[in-house]
């Protein structure tokens, strides 16, 4: 049975989906230029991923595919630091090192191995024209300004626990006991070395939207806080009451 959080988090990802059928963006099956190895999540959806391989029986294979993992750096700041910073609560750190741009290991024959628990930061990458080796995806500001507030909300859901680099929240939850099929399989300080590199998920400091956005993305937040799981609102659980 899947948990609270985790109930919350597939509501998060479908109203975003719903939310986000209105665009017209150039992705299609198969278009994955954009799936690299810098994308970022918080555990409990690197969990999602471990349940759906479970689920399919790919322990070997994502012991396999983590081991493919490059030099990935290690985040100066979660969505959330940033975001307090740009509000004033919190201060400025300089970037280590930047994410790493060669191919995901999860992209099989141009497709998403892991696409029904792929993390939110795969789910809200989309582009208007389709993109090009090196080019950058293209998509209206008020999209990007929703797709960071999901993301600061999905960080708070995932508070106190680890944030960082997709391979590296994977390797780290390796050796955890429902997940040491996979440990077992990898080199013995693998989850050590990938815990160095994580940062831990921040509470919401507050959104950074621009005053001209709050009339488009207000709908979209609103819809999540108001939906109900378990009895009971998104914003209510959130909030711990
Ligand atoms: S973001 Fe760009 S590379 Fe990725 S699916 Fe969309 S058009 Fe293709
Ligand atoms: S997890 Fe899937 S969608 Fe995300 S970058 Fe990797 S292949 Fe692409």
């Amino acid at each position: 049975m899947p948990s609270l959080k985790e109930e919350i988090l597939q509501t998060i990802y479908k109203v975003f989906a719903e939310w986000s059928i209105g665009f017209s963006f150039a992705c299609q099956k198969k278009c994955a230029v954009c799936c690299t190895q810098n994308v970022v999540m918080t555990a409990l959806e690197g969990e999602a991923v471990y349940h759906l391989i479970k689920q399919t029986g790919r322990e070997l294979w994502l012991a396999a595919q983590l081991q493919k993992k490059g030099i990935t750096g290690r985040p100066a700041l979660t969505t959330n630091d940033f975001a307090g910073v740009c509000l004033g609560q919190g201060q400025s750190v300089e970037s280590a090192q930047s994410g790493n741009m060669s191919a995901c290991p999860f992209l099989e024959n141009g497709c998403c191995q892991i696409y029904e628990a792929r993390p939110f930061s795969c789910r809200c990458f989309a582009s208007v024209q389709r993109c090009s080796a090196g080019g950058s995806a293209i998509a209206p500001e008020y999209y990007l300004s929703a797709s960071t507030a999901v993301l600061q909300i999905i960080e708070h859901l995932g508070q106190g626990e680890y944030w960082g680099n997709m391979l590296d929240v994977l390797a780290a939850l390796s050796d955890l006991s429902p997940n040491q099929q996979v440990a077992a399989l990898l080199p013995a300080t693998f989850a050590a070395q990938a815990r160095i590199q994580l940062l831990k998920a921040k509470p919401l400091p507050g959104f950074l939207l621009l005053d001209e956005e709050k009339e488009q993305i207000s709908p979209l937040l609103d819809t999540i806080f108001s939906r109900q799981v378990r009895g009971k609102t998104v914003m209510a659980i959130l909030n711990g009451s």
